[in-house]
């Protein structure tokens, strides 16, 4: 079993792909949908079911400000790929089915027994700059972790979080708050660099990268393994 996912767009285009995870989680979305729009930007928030069920306006204000979605799960559990369930949620919101879908953790296992994240209309989406936001507390680090990155380029994809999996609100509502911080200096460094922010529906995607799926290392447990390959034979 295999699927295909991307990490950029075009090299030779000056288009650059802010994307937020985790969220929505207001109001840091609409602090981060108030920058964004102040600056001319547009970005792609790889929202939660859960969240987006929990916080419908909010993800309605997503929508109405003119970003794009994608799909990150319902409950973002590790070994848990139940995107088909957000996307029921997510979708039903939106109106139509989400085109682009983030794998929680990267953990493209997730993706295998998903008719959701395999469907050919589907664009599997990590990201080529990973500036960690989550991890730091300094607004100063992420801005350099991102315009210092070295793969920084045109078609890049960045990967910042204005929410969180945590069910604490205190913790999940503090999280972003240095990423929200350090956002005006991140879109106008990148913009007076040239580089246009799109939503990903504005990027053409290149150069899939094949992920193979290998039995080991993916499953919650050996028992696991075993249960859920004999559901249907032997991936290869
Ligand atoms: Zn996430």
């Amino acid at each position: 079993m295999s699927l295909q996912y991307y990490t950029h767009g075009r090299r030779d285009q000056m288009k650059v792909a802010l994307t937020f995870d985790d969220g929505p989680n207001p109001p840091r979305t609409d602090q981060v949908i108030e920058i964004l729009n102040r600056r001319g930007a547009r970005g792609t928030f790889f929202v939660l079911g859960k969240w987006a069920e929990r916080f419908p306006q909010a993800f309605q204000r997503i929508v109405e400000s003119g970003h794009c979605v994608g799909n990150h799960s319902h409950l973002h559990e590790a070994h848990l790929g139940d995107f088909d369930r957000a996307e029921a949620a997510i979708g039903n919101l939106l109106g139509r089915p989400t085109r682009f879908l983030r794998a929680h953790y990267f953990n493209f296992f997730t993706c295998l027994y998903s008719p959701v994240a395999m469907s050919r209309d589907m664009k599997i989406v990590d990201a080529d700059v990973n500036p960690a936001d989550y991890a730091k507390s300094d607004p100063q680090a992420i801005i350099d972790a991102t315009l210092q990155a070295p793969a920084l380029a045109g078609g890049s994809i960045i990967d910042l979080h204005d929410g969180r999996e945590m069910d604490d609100d205190a913790r999940r509502l503090a999280s972003p708050l240095p990423m929200i911080e350090a956002l005006p200096a991140i879109v106008e460094g990148l913009q007076a660099r040239g580089f246009q922010l799109v939503g990903l529906d504005e990027m053409e995607l290149v150069d899939p990268i094949e992920w193979r799926h290998d039995g080991r290392g993916t499953f919650a447990t050996p028992e696991a393994r075993e249960a859920i390959e004999g559901l249907g034979g032997n991936p290869s």
